[in-house]
């Protein structure tokens, strides 16, 4: 009988990705085009697992994660015609206080270039599953639940629960199992949870005026909007309020929530009809104390699970799976172990380097916004006046908005 101390038995794939979200499968894509055989074991059902279904997110990508999703070979599978591109976003305080509106960062002579994209996440899953469907060394394991990952010196054992039970060995785990990571807990890795005691809710919502690409973001009172584009007379509503509030919104009748929308939206887009299924999400955000253990690295949002005021947890995530993919194709290279404690050392410094600044800065946003009392209305008004009146600042967040940095 085989124990798991078997040194000399042959990894069954050389990577083991927990977790087959948009995250696990970019992490999966970039790791084969490296030459690495890699299994994705997911919990849900094939058929969702393939075509999931919306979800109520739309997903702003900056440039660097798009140049990333077309070199994956993932960009190619959504359709042109669900993606909006972002030409202004403009942020206020309430009506007729001072908006802060950040547009492209051009480069000279370039008089088209948008803010970014809005993309909706089912069609980012969709189309990063139906690429790494069409890879060899990609081998997609739906209907599988994880329940222990075991580790030795030279390989990790995981064990799976589903319609076939089964164990499997591998150089190396990948947790991208999603924010509150049963991986990540059974590894004993601990997590600031930070629980805004609000939840958002998202559904499309079709309108009578156009848009023109721009996704507006307010603060009122007691609540917070935003309206993102997406193609056609039809936009976004992301509303974030106490959770009885949202519970309420999910289940009142479909004319009452289109009078109510348009009230709380200020018929800025003229008459409004809901046209898609009512999503809701408890704000929590998370940061992994560590992202890595021995063979075991976390990433997306078991590692940083951000707050989406600032629509960068995606951007993150993938950000995560290149940086990982890059140190240990490395290894790989060389002929060295892949999951290493210095391969996975050096992804754990470069991730939090990469993370830690926006999650604070995020969070620090996120309060600031989610309390009436008068200090932070005031320090709201101020900060969108300050940030309006510094170029540079203004610059920098445009910068981090559109991450234009080449992928690796
Ligand atoms: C309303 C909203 C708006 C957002 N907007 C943006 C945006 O504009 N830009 C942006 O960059 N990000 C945005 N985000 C964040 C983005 O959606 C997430 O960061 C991203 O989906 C995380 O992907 P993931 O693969 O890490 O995790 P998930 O999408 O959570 O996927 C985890 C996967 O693991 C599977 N799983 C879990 N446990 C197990 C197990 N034990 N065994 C097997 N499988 C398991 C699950 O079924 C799931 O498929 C937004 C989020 C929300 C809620």
């Amino acid at each position: 009988m085989s124990t798991f101390s078997d040194h000399d038995m042959a990894p069954d794939h050389d990577v083991t990705i927990v977790g087959g979200g948009p995250v696990g499968l970019a992490a999966a894509l970039a790791l084969d085009a490296a030459g690495l055989s890699v299994s994705v074991l997911e919990r849900a059902p094939g058929a969702v697992w393939a075509e999931p279904s919306f979800d109520g997110r739309e997903i702003a990508l900056t440039y660097h994660a798009r140049a990333l999703l077309e070199r994956l070979g993932a960009w190619r599978h959504i359709p042109e015609s669900v993606i909006c591109p972002l030409n202004e976003a403009r942020i206020e305080t309430g009506r007729g206080n001072h908006p802060l509106i950040f547009e492209a960062d051009r480069p000279a002579g370039i008089r088209e270039a948008p803010l970014g994209w809005l993309v909706s996440n089912n069609m980012i899953r969709r189309a990063l599953y139906a690429e790494a469907a069409e890879r060899s060394g990609i081998t997609l394991l739906p209907d599988v639940t994880v329940e222990t990952v075991r580790q030795d010196t030279a390989t990790a054992v995981v064990h799976c629960q589903g319609a076939q039970p089964r164990r499997m060995r591998t150089r190396l785990v990948i947790a991208a199992d999603g924010r509150f990571s049963p991986t990540r807990r059974r590894a004993g890795i601990g997590a600031v949870i930070h629980d805004f005691e609000r939840m958002m809710m998202v559904c499309r919502m079709a309108h009578d005026l156009p848009h023109h690409n721009v996704a507006l973001q307010w603060f009122a009172e007691g609540q917070t909007i935003a309206l993102l584009p997406v193609n056609g007379h039809a936009s976004s509503l992301v509303l974030t309020l106490p959770p009885a509030e949202i519970q309420r919104l999910m289940h009142i009748e479909q004319d009452a929530f289109n009078a109510e929308v348009m009230e709380r939206v200020g018929n800025r887009l003229g008459a409004m009809r809901l046209v898609s299924t009512r999503h809701a999400y408890p704000l929590k955000c998370v940061y992994a104390h560590r992202f890595a253990a021995r063979r075991l690295a976390l990433l997306g949002d078991a590692a940083v699970g951000m707050h989406p005021i600032t629509a960068h947890g995606f951007n993150l995530g993938l950000r995560g799976a290149e940086v990982l993919a890059a140190e240990v194709a490395v290894a790989f290279s060389r002929g060295q172990d892949i999951g290493s404690a210095a391969v996975l050392h050096r992804f754990e410094k470069k991730h939090r380097a990469a993370t830690m600044p926006l999650f604070a800065a995020t969070n620090g946003i996120a309060t600031l916004y989610t309390h009436d009392a008068a200090p932070f209305r005031l320090l709201r008004s101020l900060g969108l006046r300050v940030a309006d009146a510094l170029p540079p600042l203004k610059s920098a967040v445009t910068g981090m908005l559109m991450d234009r940095s080449p992928a690796a």
